[in-house]
């Protein structure tokens, strides 16, 4: 049901209308014709009605109906964001993803004409263009959560857009409660005349947002609710007769059927990951080459092969997944080349936040991959299942932007009716909360429980929260933010990550403990093992075709080999200590003149270690302001810890994992577990138990029996002989394989002895 219109604000007094002036926009022609046809812009005057009549706006449109682009520069043009105006403040337009706030800022610049670069910025977590000339910002949400603990009133913004609401994620969720309450004191303040009022619009490509109007304790009188009709065309679904478990190989079948016999019109598919983006990306381009790739693949000793495939016209084959660069990302919006068809592989970023233009084809494998987090035991783990059937029918919209469209559904419409879920669960629901939690106790917001959530969190995983927060040391026993955790809020870092900088002041291991907790946070530094990729772009070129197995064998045991001399190259300094070998790896990074080159034949991701690099600098920043003295300046040049600093990370890292401690479970006393031989890996699996288990088990020795926890192959320690009795880990992932065993990620042991004394609260750092 669609809930009845807020009564309008009284009218705004006469000077502020007379002051109001009209910001004149000169687009580009070709962007002014191509906006026109936005459903969006034949609704602008309802839209900024509605804005100016009430503080809260909630606007639904389909995807690519033009509310991203269009609705920030209603916004600018009626005033909001340009100086000598009633409402000089920022325009403020938040995103989910990282992605999308850097396009759409880009777009919208372009869109604004002759010195829009200039009125348009975006800021992200470790980039920013913001300058004296912004008007519009667009930000992901947990940059403007982080904004609010800083100024809780948002005196810079005049309007705050928050875009993407249907997706539900944690800090649009927590923005939508937090503004609620914004909006009234600006209000209040307003009355007074000590600020203007703050709008704030609510966008969603669904027109499911009861969970934001119908909530009476976040907005007590219900927010007006616009329309936008898109002029979506007709889709034609087609479910698959079987639905299939081995869903790549389909998709390829798919996208060369597609492309060999159907009219021009861009391909967009939809898989899970990063994994298998890239594996069929290798494929199509294989299959469908430019014409100067086969004259290449000729050259080789390979057998020239005249057949068909030498006439079929080239596919352009991009991938779009969230740990590709940033300016890969942005190639899906620049075009073809002439004579080729463009095949977008895409994860559920294509879904809503970006509309790629062309697109006449979707093939959907109807799965995604999500991330879930088991409240109890804090097991994460990524599973792939089902999307949901509203998911579904956003994927195939995509096909019926520009006329009408296919949707090719690897599944049968049965699995569809019975399995698929209505909607997806909003991202509160599945996630750590530590993080939000003690952001919304700096932001004064006391009682969690009493916060107007458009989806409440689960009460266990609330209290579990507050648990560690306490035993971190930011909450007092009664729940209220202490010192600690009001400086551990500065940092954007997780609250764990945090106390381990606090912690980490002595014997000048602090430069060390930030380019850990930089890497920690950024993750995925690594690639791992199974993630090895024997078609390596530069080796395509002199790789013969078709040149069998044995070659590829023969590649790949060589790639593993490299692999593992540089996995053995990293762990000098430490043999023992994942988060060690993550150190070295930071540190050696800064040494090289040609990171590219280094993080190649290193095997790391590159965007993660310029992003840790980015992070230890903006780390270093806040501790250089917020704790004086402490450390004087950034140096991305560290020299190799000493081997009592070496002693002392250890401690450090342990401290800051106490209650992540796992013991090892065949030396307990009368212990049934055994250590296992695993024949794929040729490895010894050693079993140990989880803290959490073992509590369990002093209460109940039957839990004993429960399983095990195994320590993961990417860890230092996997290849051991001999595993230590005591060790943190900073990850539990389940395996995501038919076993299903739980791995424990990013081990450091610890000894029985400073357990002990880490067990009594004081994380004070012995040398024996
Ligand atoms: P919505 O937010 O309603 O989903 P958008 O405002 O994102 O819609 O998109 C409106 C239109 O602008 C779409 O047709 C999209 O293809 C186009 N568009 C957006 N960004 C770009 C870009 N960088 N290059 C070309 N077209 C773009
Ligand atoms: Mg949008």
């Amino acid at each position: 049901a669609i809930p009845k219109t807020a009564p309008a604000l009284p009218p705004p007094p006469p000077e502020d209308v007379k002051k109001a002036s009209f910001v004149a926009v000169e687009r580009p022609i070709e962007m002014q014709t191509a906006r026109l046809a936005l459903p969006v812009v034949a609704e602008e005057q309802h839209i900024m009605e509605a804005i100016n009549a009430n503080d809260c706006v909630v606007i639904c449109g389909e995807t690519g109906s033009g509310k991203t682009t269009q609705v920030p520069q209603f916004l600018y043009e009626a005033g909001y964001g340009s100086p000598n105006t009633s409402t000089p403040g920022l325009i403020g337009v938040t995103q989910p993803r990282r992605v999308a706030a850097v396009s759409m800022a880009s777009r919208v610049g372009e869109e604004l004409g002759h010195g829009g670069k200039e009125k348009v910025s975006y800021q992200i977590r470790f980039e920013g263009t913001a300058g004296p000339n912004t008007a519009i910002k667009f930000m992901t949400d947990g940059i403007l959560l982080r904004e609010l603990s800083e100024d809780f009133l948002l005196r810079k913004y005049s309007a705050v857009i928050i875009d993407e609401a249907h997706e539900r994620s944690i800090n649009t969720d927590i923005l939508i409660g937090v503004m609620s309450r914004v909006l009234k004191l600006r209000r209040e303040l307003a009355e007074k005349d000590e600020t203007k009022p703050l709008k704030l619009i609510i966008m969603s490509a669904t027109l499911r947002v009861s969970d934001f109007t119908e909530n009476q304790r976040l907005f007590p009188i219900a927010p007006p609710l616009l329309k936008v009709e898109a002029r979506q065309h007709p889709v034609s679904i087609h479910f698959s007769r079987r639905t299939f478990s081995e869903y790549p190989e389909e998709v390829y079948k798919k996208v060369c059927k597609i492309h060999r016999r159907l009219p021009p019109g861009g391909i967009l598919v939809f898989l899970t990951g990063q994994n298998e983006i890239t594996h069929l990306l290798k494929r199509l381009r294989k299959a469908f080459p430019f014409k100067d790739e086969r004259q290449g693949s000729n050259s080789t000793s390979a057998p020239p092969s005249m057949s068909a495939e030498d006439v079929e016209s080239p596919l352009h084959v991009l991938p779009l997944y969230s740990l590709l660069p940033t300016k890969e990302q942005l190639r899906v919006f620049g075009g073809v080349p002439e004579g080729s068809r463009m095949c977008v592989l895409a994860t559920n970023v294509a879904e809503t936040s970006l509309t790629i233009p062309g697109i006449r084809y979707v093939v959907d494998c109807g799965r995604s991959k999500e991330r879930n987090h088991d409240k109890t035991t804090g097991v994460q783990s990524f599973d792939i299942g089902w999307v949901s059937k509203a998911s579904a029918a956003q994927r195939a919209g995509r096909s019926g932007r520009t006329g009408p469209g296919h949707c090719y559904r690897l599944y049968s419409s049965a699995v569809y009716e019975r399995d698929f879920p209505e909607f997806a669960k909003p991202e509160i629901l599945r996630m750590p909360i530590e993080g939000l939690v003690l952001q919304m106790k700096s932001m004064n917001i006391d009682t969690i429980t009493n916060f107007p959530f458009p989806t409440a969190p689960d009460r266990l995983g609330l209290q579990k929260s507050e648990r560690l927060l306490e035993y971190l040391g930011a909450l007092d026993p009664k729940g209220a933010l202490t010192e600690l955790g009001r400086i551990m809020n500065f940092f954007p870092l997780s609250p764990r990550f945090s106390k381990i900088l606090i912690i980490g002041q002595q014997h000048e291991c602090l430069p060390y403990i930030i380019a850990i907790v930089a890497a920690l946070s950024v993750g995925d530094v690594f690639i791992l093992e199974h993630q090895l990729d024997i078609h390596g772009e530069a080796g395509d070129e002199d790789a013969p075709r078709n040149a069998g197995i044995a070659f590829e064998d023969t590649q790949r045991a060589k790639r593993r080999k490299e692999y593992y001399r540089a996995h053995r190259a990293f762990s000098s300094l430490d043999l023992t200590s994942d988060v060690l070998k993550l150190l070295s790896v930071v540190c050696a990074y800064e040494y090289e003149k040609d990171s590219t080159e280094f993080c190649e034949s290193n095997f790391l991701r590159l965007k993660a270690m310029q992003e840790t690099h980015k992070l230890r600098q903006q780390i270093s920043k806040i501790v250089k302001i917020n704790c004086p003295g402490v450390l004087n300046f950034f140096n991305p040049k560290l020299p190799p810890p000493s081997t009592v600093q070496v002693k002392a990370l250890k401690q450090i890292i342990a401290a800051g994992f106490i209650d992540q401690v796992a013991i090892r479970a065949d030396l307990l006393p009368n212990s049934p577990y055994k250590p296992s031989h695993n024949s794929a890996k040729r490895v010894t699996e050693v079993p140990y138990m989880t803290l959490f288990a073992s509590a369990t088990f002093q209460q109940d020795e039957d839990a004993l029996l429960g399983p095990a926890v195994y320590i993961h192959p990417s860890s230092i320690l996997a290849s051991q002989s001999s595993h230590p009795e005591y060790l943190v880990y900073s990850e539990l992932k389940k395996s995501a394989s038919s076993t299903g065993k739980v791995r424990m990620k990013l081990l450091t042991p610890v000894t029985g002895v400073h357990l002990a004394s880490l067990a009594k609260g004081t994380p004070l750092i012995t040398y024996s």
